[in-house]
C-alpha cells in the first residue's frame, strides 16, 4: 500500500515547522520533547495506517472532551445534557472564565471547553457517583474505543490538580448557578484524571473512526455510542472543538476535530476515516502547530473537505 509512505511525506513536510510552545501550565507537558511526530489514519473497516512516533504516549487532554460528551448523553439523556450545557461556540479560550458561560444564566457554552466539559464529567454515571466512579467509566469506555487498555499518567494528573486553581473556579461557578450537582471539587479531580488518560496516535485514530462508524468500534463491533449520540458530538466537534480557532478549521480542514493541551487532534470523517496527528507544540489557540499542519494538507492531498460535492 502506497498509504504509508504518503504518511511519511505528510509528517517531512510538517516537521520543519517550528513555531509554538508547548503547554506551559502542566509541569510535564511543558517538559515535553517536542520533536515528537506522528500521524494515524483508520478506516471505518478497522484497516490503520500510522508513521512517525506512533507509538509514543501523550496525555488526551481535551480530547477526552468528546468521548465525556457521548457519556454524558448515555447516563443522563439528552435532554438533561442539553439543560445543563450549551451547543454555542464561545468565541473565547478553552479556560476562558467570563466567555466560558452564559452571560444570563452561566449556563456552559459548550461541551468542548473546560466549563462545559466539567459538567459533562459530573453528568456521567449520577450526581452522587464518586470520583473513581466516574474515571472507571470514562476510562473502561475510552479503552473500549481505543480497542486496548489505557491507563491514567499519575504524574500529569498530580501535576494538573496542584494547578487547578482556575479549572476549580469554573466548577464553583457551575456549582453556584446549579449546572452542577455534585461537589466541585470531585467535578474538577475527576475532570483532570480523564484528561490524564495516555493514548498514541493509534489509540486516537481508532476512536475516531469510531465516532466515523456511527458510535460502533470498527475491529470489535461493538456499538459503543448510540448514532444519535455520535451525531451530536460530532456536529459539537464541527462548530467547538477546534476553541476559538473553529471557524478557521472547518474552512480549512472541514472535518469535525477535536485537539488536546499535549498535542493530540483527531478528526473525524463520517462514514470514512479517523486522522490523530501529535505533535506537543501549540499555537495560540491552544491547537497543535504541525498536528494541525498535517491535517489541513491531508484534507487538501484527499479531498477530505466535508463541504466538497465529491
Ligand atoms: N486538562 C486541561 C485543562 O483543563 C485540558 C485543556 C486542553 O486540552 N485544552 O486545562
Amino acid at each position: 500500500s502506497p498509504i504509508p509512505d504518503y504518511l511519511n511525506r505528510v509528517l517531512e513536510a510538517t516537521r520543519p515547522l517550528e513555531s509554538g510552545q508547548p503547554a506551559g501550565y502542566i509541569e510535564t507537558l511543558a517538559k515535553a520533547d517536542t520533536s515528537k511526530l506522528a500521524v494515524a489514519l483508520a478506516m471505518v473497516d478497522g484497516t490503520i495506517y500510522s508513521a512517525g512516533d506512533d507509538q509514543v504516549e501523550f496525555s488526551i487532554q481535551s480530547i477526552s472532551k468528546a468521548f465525556v460528551y457521548a457519556l454524558a448523553i448515555d447516563d443522563a439523556g439528552l435532554d438533561k445534557v442539553l439543560e445543563k450545557i450549551g451547543v454555542e461556540p464561545s468565541g473565547g479560550a478553552y479556560n476562558g472564565i467570563p466567555v466560558s458561560v452564559d452571560r444570563s444564566t452561566s449556563r456552559p457554552m459548550n461541551p468542548m471547553i473546560n466549563a462545559g466539559a466539567i459538567a459533562a464529567h459530573a453528568l456521567v454515571v449520577g450526581p452522587n457517583a464518586t470520583v473513581e466512579e466516574r474515571t472507571d467509566r470514562i476510562l473502561k469506555a475510552l479503552s473500549r474505543l481505543a480497542g486496548r487498555q489505557l491507563h491514567v499518567d499519575e504524574t500529569v494528573y498530580e501535576d494538573e490538580l496542584k494547578d487547578s486553581g482556575r479549572n476549580m473556579g469554573i466548577a464553583y461557578i457551575l456549582k453556584a448557578a446549579g449546572f452542577i450537582e455534585c461537589d466541585p471539587q470531585d467535578a474538577v479531580k475527576g475532570y483532570i484524571r480523564q484528561c490524564a488518560i495516555n493514548v498514541n496516535v493509534r489509540d486516537l485514530a481508532m476512536m475516531a473512526a469510531t465516532l466515523c462508524n456511527g458510535g460502533k468500534q470498527p475491529i470489535s463491533g461493538d456499538q459503543i455510542f448510540p448514532q444519535q449520540s455520535v451525531r451530536q458530538v460530532l456536529s459539537v466537534m464541527t462548530t467547538c472543538g477546534m476553541y476559538d480557532a473553529a471557524g478557521t478549521w472547518v474552512a480549512n480542514v472541514g472535518i469535525p476535530a477535536k485537539s488536546g493541551v499535549a498535542g493530540g487532534i483527531i478528526g473525524a470523517l463520517p462514514g470514512q476515516l479517523g486522522i490523530a496527528a501529535f505533535s506537543p507544540k501549540l499555537d495560540k489557540k491552544g491547537n497543535s502547530v504541525r498536528g494541525v499542519a498535517i491535517c489541513e494538507k491531508m484534507s487538501r492531498d484527499m479531498g477530505l473537505h466535508m463541504m466538497d460535492a465529491s
